[in-house]
Parts: structure tokens; sequence; C-alpha cells
């Protein structure tokens, strides 16, 4: 996978479909598209999943809070919502076995008429889901509460109801969805902006694109272009039409990570209504305690940061579950923000979804909103109607059946085999979860010497930023800290510590001299200390 390469096949060949933007919509629609075979280029300005993509709450879930909306307003479509969503819960678990695992969620009671409340509406959401349910939903009395999630409050507390859903690491699933789609034939480019549109005759018929780590600018021809720049996306379609009216806004969400000890590794707690009627999660995930999330109007901007009051409002909602929480116990936070269409009525090809496909006079394809969960359907969608719009030519989709790269030839065990190399549990089952079936290619480079961890606490191999150089197009070091690895999510002390020899360690992979070295390290420093 050189670069040059695929930057020279940018610039040479022509495409059927370009995709603007490498988070899960963009991704999605790379590997629909390029593996129904339409020849297919992604370019993502920054890293994949640089974006509210690698910033979610990691659930894969239909949405029991969207279930409750649904049920009170009789509203048949929000339930269809529903339902495929939990659909495309039973896909995301089955082709990423590696990368994602059912949850089980507790939702705590201190009230007793609560309980038939909960109960019936997460019976309805088992029953909604059909045969891609999970665990059947239960109640469990107090003392099996405080069993199975030890941290909660038990003041008062009368039981809680139990339901299962999925959950995922996002930003590992968003890379290996866009290497999914270049194994199938796509040309996936990171660290590639579009910074321009080209028409002929008023139709849009390719982009401009910058390479953001050398100086190289090419025109790429397509006929096709879609734009699934997320949050951005109407920066795109300003490019393409000055006088568009905006069609999004943005709100933030953040979550913070606390210890371990605030959550069992294999249940987490929903929150069912907050001061401001919102639900907070506190999960379980990757070694810490995930919290969150709030919901804000915000600008759209890089790298959004995470205020004080944000924080003080989240250990302040799980204040009367877990108890007080110090402001120093937070390893780590990061703000995400979502693109909520803000104009459904516009000149859309609106599909009766959350997520919106529009088309423009010039012909640009705007795919937005959604969910993470729904990204395969999103991208179905999109396909289809591009393929009807524009008369392509390609086969029936396949992505039901397309395990992601680690997925395909994933063996449950994986984690016992790794032990026996002499791996320390912890490092056994991270390295066994987060590469699947790739998990012995890092091993062996492990074995050549780089099997020192990047930070004592955490089960992360100076061997996974070789492989991540190697085999997964990280180009900085907070590409492996952020995306490849989670460090930066969840521990900012640790995160910082491992940075200068994540940079060296690329600098021995990449050939950058000792200036480039300190210059990539202080960059990843400063952008981890304001904002991930
Ligand atoms: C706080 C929060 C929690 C959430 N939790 C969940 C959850 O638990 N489960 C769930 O299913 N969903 C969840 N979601 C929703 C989900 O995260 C989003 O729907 C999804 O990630 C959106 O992906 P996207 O690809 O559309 O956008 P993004 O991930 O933002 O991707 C857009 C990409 O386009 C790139 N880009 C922009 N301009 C250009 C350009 N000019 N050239 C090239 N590239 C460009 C950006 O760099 C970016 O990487 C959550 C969202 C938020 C905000």
């Amino acid at each position: 996978m050189e670069r040059a390469h695929l930057l020279d096949r940018l610039a040479s060949e022509t495409f059927d479909v370009l995709v603007i933007g490498g988070g899960a919509s963009g991704a999605g629609v790379a590997l629909e598209a390029a593996s129904r075979g339409l020849k297919t280029a992604l370019v993502e300005r920054y890293d994949f999943s640089e974006g509210t993509s690698s910033r979610s709450t990691k659930l894969i879930h239909g949405g029991v809070r969207y279930l409750e909306i649904a049920v009170k307003t009789f509203d048949r479509v929000q339930l269809n919502l529903v339902r495929d969503a939990l659909h495309e819960r039973a896909t995301m678990l089955k082709n990423a076995p590696h990368l994602s695992r059912p949850l089980w969620l507790l939702t705590p009671l201190y009230k007793f008429w609560e309980a038939p409340y909960y109960y019936t509406g997460l019976k309805i959401y088992d029953l909604l889901a059909g045969k891609a349910r999970l665990q059947p939903a239960q109640y469990i009395g107090a003392r099996g509460t405080l069993e199975r999630f030890p941290s909660v409050n038990p003041q008062g507390l009368k039981g809680a109801v139990a339901y299962q859903d999925g959950q995922f690491d996002d930003a590992r699933f968003n890379v290996e969805l866009a290497l999914t789609a270049a194994q199938q034939g796509a040309v996936v480019l990171n660290y590639a902006e579009v910074t321009g549109l080209l028409k002929q005759n008023g139709q849009l018929s390719g982009v401009v694109v910058k390479d953001g780590l050398g100086s190289r600018e090419m025109e790429v021809v397509s006929r096709v272009v879609v734009n699934a720049t997320g949050p951005f996306s109407d920066a795109i379609r300003r490019m393409d039409d000055p006088h568009t009216p905006p069609l999004l806004k943005a709100s933030s969400g953040i979550h913070i990570v606390l210890d371990k000890k605030y959550s069992p590794p294999d249940t987490g707690l929903l929150i069912p209504k907050t001061e401001d009627g919102r639900v907070v999660f506190v999960l379980p995930w990757q070694g810490g305690t995930l919290v969150g999330t709030t919901d804000d109007p915000a600008p759209v901007v890089d790298h959004p940061r995470v205020t004080e009051e944000e924080i003080g409002y989240v250990l302040r909602q799980v204040k009367p579950y877990l108890g007080e929480i110090p402001r120093a116990s937070v390893r780590a936070s990061w703000s995400g923000l979502r693109p909520l269409v803000s104009r459904p009525e516009a000149d859309t090809a609106r599909l009766a979804r959350d997520h919106l496909i529009q088309k423009s006079a010039s012909g640009l394809l705007t795919l937005t909103g959604g969910k993470w969960t729904t990204y395969r359907k999103m991208a179905l969608d999109l396909v289809n109607y591009a393929i009807r719009q524009f008369g392509l030519q390609a086969g029936p989709s396949r992505t039901e059946q397309i395990p992601l790269l680690g997925g395909q030839g994933y063996k449950p065990d994986g984690a016992k085999k790794l032990e026996q190399l002499g791996f320390p549990p912890d490092v056994a089952e991270h390295l066994h979860h987060a590469y699947g079936a790739h998990a012995q290619a890092v091993a062996q480079i492990a074995a050549e010497g780089y099997q020192a961890r990047l930070a004592v606490e955490w089960p992360y191999l100076e061997a996974e930023v070789i492989y991540a150089v190697r085999h997964e197009m990280a180009y900085t070091p907070l590409d492996v800290l952020a995306r490849r690895t989670r460090l930066a999510f969840l521990d900012t002390l640790a995160a910082l510590a491992a940075t200068p020899r994540v940079a060296e360690l690329m600098g021995t992979e990449l050939g950058w001299d000792s200036e480039r070295v300190s210059l990539e390290r202080e960059k990843a420093r400063t952008q981890i200390l304001n904002a991930i």
C-alpha cells in the first residue's frame, strides 16, 4: 500500500464513485460501492475516524430512547428505524466479532412503579429485534443488581431491568472498514483533502485533492461524488453552490473516562433520566469506565474542546448512582459533533430513515445524519440511489456478508493462543480483540524486539506502532495513540508519556530525521493536551 502509488492511481484513473470523508459513513459507502464492482476512491483529509466516528458512545444499538419516543408518539416510522438498527446491530457483531461484543446494560430502579414501564419497553425492544435479538431483557432484584454492578448506590434500590446491546471500538472498526474497502479494490487515502470540485457543463465531474503529507495537488475524475463529511457537509455543499442554505446544525456530545473500578468488565448502566431529560451511560470500555454524553448546540470546528461545565454536568448526573466522583478522577475526555439535519424538508431524496441523501443540481450526493450502527444501511441506500440516478453498472450488495479484515478467519480462542506464546493475559486479550485474525502478525513483530508496553498500566505494545505504520496507514503519532490504539481516549497522562517513544518508532519505520521526530512528537502532545 505505497502512498505514492495510491496518489498516482487517484490522479490517473477514472472512478465511478469518489467519496469525500473517511468516517463511518464514507468508509461504509466505499466498501458498499467497491464490493459491488464499482471503481471507487475514498479521500479523508485527516485520519480515518478523526471526526465524530471515533468519539461515539461506542454502542451498537437500536436506541432504547428512540424506542420510548416511538411508543409514546405511536410513530411507526420510528419503530421501523429501531428495528432496522437492531438488524444492523446483529450484522456488525457478526462481521467484526473481534471489535464488538454484546454488553449487558442495567437500568437501576429506585421506585417500584418504574419496573413495569422499563421492563415492557425493553421487551418491545427484544420483540422488534426478532431474529437479531440478543439475550432477552430481564428484571433483577436489588441483590442481583448489586452483584452485577457493585458500585451502584444501594440506598433505596428496588432492582433493575437488564438488557443487552452491542459495544465496539469505533475508531478501529472505522479503520478496518476503510482497509476492507481497499481490499475490495477501492483506492483509499487518509490525509488527502478535497479542496475544490470539478464541473463540466454544470455537472460534477470530479474533485481537486491536496495531499496533506506532501505538496501534490491533483484532479480526480469521477462520475459520482459523494459528500460524507459529517458535520462538515455544508462546507462541501457550499463548494458546489456558494448560495445553498445550510442543511445541518451541530450538537456536541462529550464523554469522560474514569478508572475501571467504576464498572464491572461486562456490564454497563443506563441512567434513564438526567436533570434535563436525557440518558447517560456508564460503560466498561477497554479497561476504563466511559461516561456520557451531553447534547448541546455547538459550532462546527476541528477537534472540538471539552469544557469544565460539560465535565461537571456529567459528574453531576452520575452522582446519585455512583456517589461523588472527584474531578481529578477523570483520566481523559473528548468531544464529538453530531451532524443534525436541520432542514428535513429540503430538496432531498429523503428516505424514511433518520439519515438523509440529498442530490444537488450539479449531482453532488450528500449523505448525512443516521448513526454509527446504521452506517451499512446508509451506505446501501446511498449506493442504490447513485446506481439508479447515474445509471451505474453494479452487482448486488454483499456487505451483509463481508467480514472486516480482522474478522476474516477470526477464531474465538485466539487470546488463549497468544497467552501460550507468552503474552500476559491482558495483552493477549487486547491483541485478540483489536486485531482478530491479524493478532498473530502483531505478535510476530513483538517477537522481533517490540514487546515492551507503551504505558505501564495499559496492554498496548510497541509492536502495534510498527504494525499500524506497515499495515494500517498510520502517519502520525496521534493516529497510533488515538485511533489504532485508544490510549489517548483512555488516559491523557499515559498517552502524553508514550508520545516520544511512539514518534521515535514511527520515525524509524518512516525514515524521519531527528528534527521531524521532535516535530511530530510536539504536534501530538499539543493535541492530546488541548483536544484530541
Ligand atoms: C457524542 C456522540 C455519541 C454517539 N454515540 C453513538 C453510539 O453510541 N452509537 C451509534 O450508533 N452512533 C453514535 N453516534 C453517532 C455516530 O457517531 C455518527 O452518526 C457517525 O460517526 C457519523 O459519521 P460520519 O462519517 O457521517 O461523520 P464523521 O465521522 O465526522 O466523518 C466525516 C469525515 O469527513 C472528513 N472531511 C471533512 N471535510 C473533508 C474534506 N474537505 N476532504 C476530505 N475529508 C473531509 C472529516 O475529517 C471526517 O473524518 C454518536 C455521536 C456523537 C456525537
